[in-house]
């Protein structure tokens, strides 16, 4: 059903079933909030995102009441801002906020809440503590000191990839995300998807090969699809133009096939795109059976002999052919044909069975 609402003056049509962030951002209305994430819904844990309903008592978290018709929101009246400066102004004191060298510096949503918020200098001196960092895995790095205790990336791992590795451990202070029974992540059942990393809206859960290679801003973006098999993920290099590198990779949030979720090959296995021990041409095998650069004219034509020689001696059920996911269906198609009509046999397959 549509229905509208006003938000801090501005009238919205929206459909029944949202909540007053969730139309917000539709319109593209910005009201700070740290624990909330389209795939992991509203946790009301932050309070980053209350706002001020017309005719409800107090402030209420944007992220968990739904929007009626005919409401009147405001999310920028004295009250409303500076519960949300509190908030940030409190986050910001409880750990180890240093933007300089922080990894998420221009892409963390903390930052964005504090520009918004027009916080220059936290409110709160707290003598700052030591960083608190587990490095223990082979494609993660988590700095607890940075963690604002949002849930995200435990719900996400949890409910969305469903890989249960994830929770807070311990209580007041000292709480903090651990992994199974507080172990290292290294030495977890954590098999490094990286979904906690893509979720985390701060610099506490990051790439570890992205470390030092370059800001946000400075990445050129490219959406492709993942070559490591048939389930198609979509996802997003993040490129250093000047260096031809591939920094990291996220998923694509809202893609069909794997809404923004990635396995450890497709997120973290890039490095074989620049690798110098790249095949890009044929290798022959010379008389003491050491592989020779060959040109490709020379390849096919050993290859065509071989299979013939083959045919001749054994008939053509003596070969099998496989194909891979990693190829196009038209690719599979045209493979299958020349298995069954040139070689002459129905000995074909497909990496996904292996
Ligand atoms: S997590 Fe965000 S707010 Fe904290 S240091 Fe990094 S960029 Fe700054
Ligand atoms: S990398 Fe994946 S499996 Fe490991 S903790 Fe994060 S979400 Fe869970
Ligand atoms: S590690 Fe990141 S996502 Fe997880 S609770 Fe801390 S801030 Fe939130």
């Amino acid at each position: 059903m549509a229905c509208t609402m006003t938000i801090n003056g501005k009238q919205v049509a929206f459909e029944k079933g949202k909540t007053i962030l969730e139309v917000a951002r539709d319109n593209e209305l910005y009201i700070p909030s740290l624990c909330y994430h389209r795939k992991t819904g509203p946790a009301s844990k932050c309070r980053a995102c209350v706002v001020e309903v017309e005719g409800m008592r107090g402030l209420q978290t944007s992220c968990s009441v739904e929007a009626t018709d005919g409401m009147v929101v405001n999310s920028d009246t004295p009250d409303a801002a500076a519960a949300q400066k509190m908030v940030i102004n409190l986050l910001l004191a409880n750990g180890h906020h240093n933007c300089l060298s922080c990894e998420a510096n221009g892409d963390c949503e903390l930052q964005d809440a504090a520009y918004y918020l027009g916080i220059e200098v936290p409110a709160f001196l707290v003598e700052t503590e030591a960083p608190l960092t587990d490095e223990s895995s082979e494609f993660i790095v988590i700095d607890h000191k940075k963690c604002i205790k949002c849930g995200r990336c435990i719900e996400a791992d949890n409910c969305t990839v469903v890989n249960e590795v994830l929770d807070f451990g311990f209580r007041g202070h000292d709480t903090k995300v651990i992994c199974d029974d507080n172990l290292p992540m290294g030495d977890s059942s954590c098999v490094q998807c990286g979904e906690c990393s893509q979720i985390c809206p701060v610099g506490a859960i990051i790439d570890k090969k992205a470390i030092g290679k370059g800001r946000a801003w400075e990445l050129k973006r490219v959406d492709t699809v993942c070559t490591y098999c048939g389930v198609g993920c979509q996802l997003t290099l993040h490129i250093n133009e000047k260096k031809n590198e591939i920094v990291k990779i996220t998923g694509v949030e809202g893609a069909p096939t794997n809404d923004g979720m990635l396995c450890v090959k497709g997120r973290y296995g890039y490095e074989f795109v620049n690798s110098p021990e790249r095949l890009t041409m044929p290798l022959i095998r010379n008389q003491q059976g050491i592989l020779e650069e060959a040109d490709w004219d020379a390849a096919l034509a050993l290859v065509a002999r071989k299979f013939q020689e083959i045919k001749t001696q054994h008939g053509a059920d003596a070969i099998a052919g496989l194909c891979s996911a990693k190829v196009t269906n038209e690719e599979n198609y045209a493979f299958q044909k020349f298995m069954r009509r040139e070689i002459g046999t129905n000995n074909v397959d497909h990496c996904a069975r292996l």
